[in-house]
């Protein structure tokens, strides 16, 4: 048999590979390698596949969250509420601005932001402190894939008069009802890392709205703050640009993307089948489609299972380990142990497995038997 890949980056070069290459080839002819043509193009493509508006590509997930903060104007004194259960990228680019990372906890069916704490959170937020915050945003992170609960994070924004990130570094092709995630609140991001549902050859990401002058804002953020032209600098900004070279690739895979999304969401669903009352899977309402970055699971035995999957060579992860208030750099926002107890509880017993649009059956059925295993 052959190894089993936890995320599988190379068979789609037999698929398009070709392509990829002459793809390449024209970006070395013509030679364009920043803001070359193709980045345009590619951002056509992303509005068109999203609905959102506006599209600007950057230079990754993590840049992407860091420009749309800098927009906003986001700085010392301000609030920014998001989820402990996340990639460290969400909470530190809120710190590097200065502004304070408000986290709440998750909900333990989804594993993502629970809107009813979130609420409770925005109305306490400066009942026993003497800082004095003002709230300003919130991010809430489709985590694994799976779209936050946009309906009421919305309806909760427009309450206190917060705009809305969405975090979709993990969600890009994920939905809810017909709507595409990138597209469910005032602004998304996305990552184009190599693992990620739709993945680059490096880092890369985008930034979608369709809100006019927030896109303006950006596209100058994307170049170092630059005005009219080039040498006309009017705010603060980034070298936030992606490559040429890295749109031309992205081109050609969003040609096979919504095939390999078919082919996730039946990875998923045999997974499901395979797997039904042994573990406790994430859970998926019927308005929800997941972009199934990862195929992750809580249980209580995580270290039995670990073990019989080390045994059989198979590859596993744990997302996350340590919820972000328990992180080392934020120790001087003062969380401990225990304030976030849904949080700390999935991340005491989520794991992940194998999980890519490539995972043949004969795999998949090792995975599922090697998993059921532990339990006998
Ligand atoms: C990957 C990821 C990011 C950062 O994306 P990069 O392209 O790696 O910078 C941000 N948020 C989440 C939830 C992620 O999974």
């Amino acid at each position: 048999m052959k190894s089993i890949e936890f995320i599988d980056l190379k068979t789609h070069g037999s698929i398009i590979g070709d392509k990829i290459k002459s793809s390449i080839d024209r970006v070395i002819a013509h030679g364009r390698f920043i803001m070359g043509p193709e980045v345009y193009a590619l951002e056509k493509k992303l509005s068109a596949f999203t609905g959102a508006k506006h599209v600007v590509t950057c230079s990754s997930g993590t840049d992407a969250l860091l420009m749309v903060l800098m927009a906003m104007g986001i700085g010392p004194g301000d609030a920014v509420f998001t989820s402990p259960f996340t990639f460290i990228a969400t909470a530190e680019v809120i710190s590097l601005l200065g502004a304070v990372p408000v986290f709440v906890d998750i909900d333990g069916d989804t594993f993502n932001i629970d809107p009813f704490k979130l609420e409770k959170a925005i109305e306490d937020l400066n009942k026993n402190s003497t800082l004095r915050l003002t709230p300003k945003c919130i991010i809430p992170v489709d985590i694994f894939g799976l779209p936050a609960e946009y309906e009421t994070i919305n309806k909760i924004a427009d309450k206190y008069n917060l705009f809305v990130i969405e975090d979709a570094a993990q969600s890009f092709g994920g939905q809810t009802g017909d709507k595409m995630a990138c597209n469910l609140t005032d602004v998304a991001i996305t990552s184009f890392f190599p693992a990620k549902p739709l993945g680059c050859y490096g880092d890369g990401g985008a930034i979608f709205t369709s809100d006019d002058d927030l896109n303006e804002k950006l596209i100058s953020i994307r170049v170092h703050g630059k005005g009219q032209h080039k040498y006309d600098n009017i705010r603060l900004g980034i070298n936030g640009r992606m490559d040429t070279l890295q749109a031309a690739i992205l081109i050609q895979k969003m040609t096979i993307f919504r095939e390999e999304l078919k082919k996730r969401q039946i990875v998923a669903q045999k997974y499901r089948k395979r797997l039904k009352g042994l573990v406790q899977f994430q859970k998926i309402s019927d308005k929800f489609t997941s972009a199934w970055a990862q195929f992750s699971f809580c249980s209580e035995d995580r270290s039995k299972i670990m073990a019989e999957l080390e045994t059989n060579k198979i590859p596993h992860a744990i997302y996350y380990p340590k919820p972000l208030h328990l992180q080392e750099v934020f120790s001087m926002l003062k969380y401990k142990k225990g304030d976030f107890v849904v949080a700390e509880k999935v991340a005491d017993t989520i794991l992940s497995i194998p999980m890519h649009p490539y995972l043949v059956d004969e795999h998949l059925e090792f995975i599922a038997k090697t998993i059921v295993s532990a339990f006998n």
